[in-house]
């Protein structure tokens, strides 16, 4: 189970209509959205990955604590929550570093665990995962072996494994989880997803990650997902759509998937799987 802990205008989806400088201008409902979750989390005794953004930590350094105090896995999901193949390679290595060590400082403990924004580690930017694998990260969560607009590697291996990053180090990946359908892998992972498919059918893709393809897979969400409330943005047709589609819904979901499947952080299904000493 994970979560990128993140506010609702950080979004992609939303980048052109809310500068990164126009962030502090926007209601902060972060905090209360990850305690919503939290507490969910609390009352079906799941522990989870919050893969949390610089951003955020710098901002709320106690909501970072409290994940940690109640026995969850602080990872990171970056700083800027830039895509990264927009980013050069020296501000991408800085603010990762920074990230990780501001996380670091705060919860006493080492990061294992990194998240790229929108999942934007593609084949035209596979130097992020030298820099990650530097950085220190044992490892990533970030590819998503599906073709979209934004992110995706269609033909990259779809399940947790060791991969040899361009400069030749090891990094551990646990890509996005995808279920296979003829020559298509579709996304069954969580978020937009799965406020978009009906309740039943993520629940058969993942049973059958499970069953038939013998694995283990990632769920993701993130805090504003669970906030029908949120203050509306103002973007295209389809940047809504894929923002707003069935967010009233997603939490009572959530409680359903819980009750429908064994979940804990990624950290120790890794260990669990022997990828990670
Ligand atoms: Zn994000």
């Amino acid at each position: 189970m994970s979560v990128d802990v993140e506010d609702y205008y950080q979004v992609s989806a939303f980048a052109k209509s809310v500068a990164t400088n126009e962030w502090e201008q926007h209601e902060s409902r972060v905090v209360a959205n990850t305690h919503r979750l939290l507490e969910l989390f609390s009352k079906k005794n799941i522990k989870a990955t919050f893969f949390v953004l610089g951003w955020v930590a710098e901002r709320e350094p106690q909501l970072v604590k409290e994940i940690h105090s109640q026995g969850h896995e602080v990872a990171s999901h970056g700083f800027s929550h830039q895509l990264i193949y927009n980013q050069t390679q020296e501000v991408f290595r800085n603010e990762t570093i920074k990230s990780k060590s501001l996380l670091e400082d705060l919860i006493g403990e080492e990061v294992l665990g990194y998240r790229a924004a929108s999942y934007s580690i593609t084949k035209r930017n596979l130097w992020a995962l030298d820099i990650l694998q530097e950085a220190g990260f044992t490892y990533d969560s970030s590819i998503f072996p599906i073709r979209h607009d934004r992110y995706g590697i269609a033909d990259a291996k779809t399940t947790p494994h060791e991969l040899t990053t361009p400069n030749g180090g090891k990094l551990i990946e646990f890509p996005l989880t995808t279920r296979r359908l003829g020559k298509f892998n579709i996304p069954v992972a969580g978020g937009g997803y799965f406020r978009l498919y009906p309740y039943f059918l993520t629940r058969h893709f993942l049973k059958s990650v499970n069953k038939k393809q013998d694995e283990q897979f990632v769920f993701y969400l993130h805090p504003w997902e669970v906030d029908p409330q949120q203050p509306r943005i103002e973007a295209s047709w389809f940047s809504k759509f894929r923002h707003y589609n069935n967010l009233e819904k997603c939490e009572s979901r959530l409680s359903q998937l819980m009750d429908d499947f064994k979940f804990s952080t990624m950290k120790s299904v890794l260990t669990d799987m022997n990828l990670i000493k």
